[in-house]
């Protein structure tokens, strides 16, 4: 009755997903057909619409490839990796953007490498989707600090907090839900995904914000141990930990 429960709630998220989907696709899919009827008639300012056009094809491969993410069969490539390292290359990945931005991205790390068993790339981009949030939440620059710690010695809490314009709480409610943003360019999928991936990885998602004054956005992940305190897993630490 239980795996019943649990397949009946999956297809009703793969309905209301799906749902979404064809929504937000046919949107840009019905300007796009507009300004091609435009087009051929003979009206003029050709520039304007194909402009236009290519940030509606932007759009939905914007929301393809977040989608995609949510296909992909889950933590498949997982392996022993250090949460600093990631957290490293995709500051260095997004500070030019942030500098652009105005936004200063400051990092402190309160462990030496901390490792968790998973699936770099994913977990690059939950950091990536916080990132980018906390830097569309700083419209006139501002501040993102980025912390790592531990918690009773096997959990690995990293910490985006931003001091930008913070998250209404009717907006805090729909948060995670799909296809809801409050931006003129979102997709909405960004914290859905990133919330799953955490999910997947036996982790959990916080978040904390007030209007005006910021957000912060806590992941608790299980770390590995037996790896903390070396640079880089040996292969003697490997087969400890594969037993
Ligand atoms: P998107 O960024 O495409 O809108 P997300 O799923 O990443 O979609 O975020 C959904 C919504 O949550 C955003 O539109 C925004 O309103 C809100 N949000 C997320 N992170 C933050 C943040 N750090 N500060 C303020 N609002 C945020
Ligand atoms: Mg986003």
């Amino acid at each position: 009755a239980e795996q019943l429960l649990i397949n009946s709630e999956k297809l009703s998220v793969a309905g209301q997903l799906a749902a979404g989907i064809a929504h937000e696709i046919r949107n840009p899919i019905t300007a796009i057909k507009g300004f091609i009827q435009l087009m051929s008639s003979g009206i003029a300012e050709k520039q304007l619409y194909y402009e236009i056009m290519a940030s509606e094809i932007e759009r939905i491969e914007m929301i393809l490839n977040e989608l995609l993410i949510l296909a992909k069969p889950q933590a498949v490539q997982t392996r022993p990796s250090d949460v600093r390292l990631l957290l490293n290359q995709v500051v260095t990945l997004l500070d030019s953007q942030a500098n652009m931005n105005n936004v200063q991205i400051i990092t402190g790390f309160d462990t030496g490498p901390a490792w968790i068993l998973c699936d770099e790339n994913q977990i690059k981009q939950v950091c990536i989707n916080l990132i980018k949030n906390a830097i569309e939440a700083l419209p006139g620059g501002g501040i993102l600090q980025i912390h790592l710690g531990h918690q009773e010695h096997d959990r690995l809490i990293v910490r985006f907090t931003d001091n930008g314009i913070g998250i209404p709480e009717a907006v805090l409610n729909r948060l995670g839900q799909p296809f809801y943003t409050t931006k003129e360019k979102g997709t909405g999928l960004g914290f859905m995904v990133s919330k799953k991936i955490i999910e997947s990885h036996n982790g959990t998602i916080t978040i904390r914000s007030k209007e005006n004054e910021g957000t912060t956005i806590e992941l608790n992940l299980p770390g590995l141990p037996a790896f903390h305190g070396s640079l880089s897993p040996s292969r003697s630490e490997v087969e400890v930990l594969g037993g």
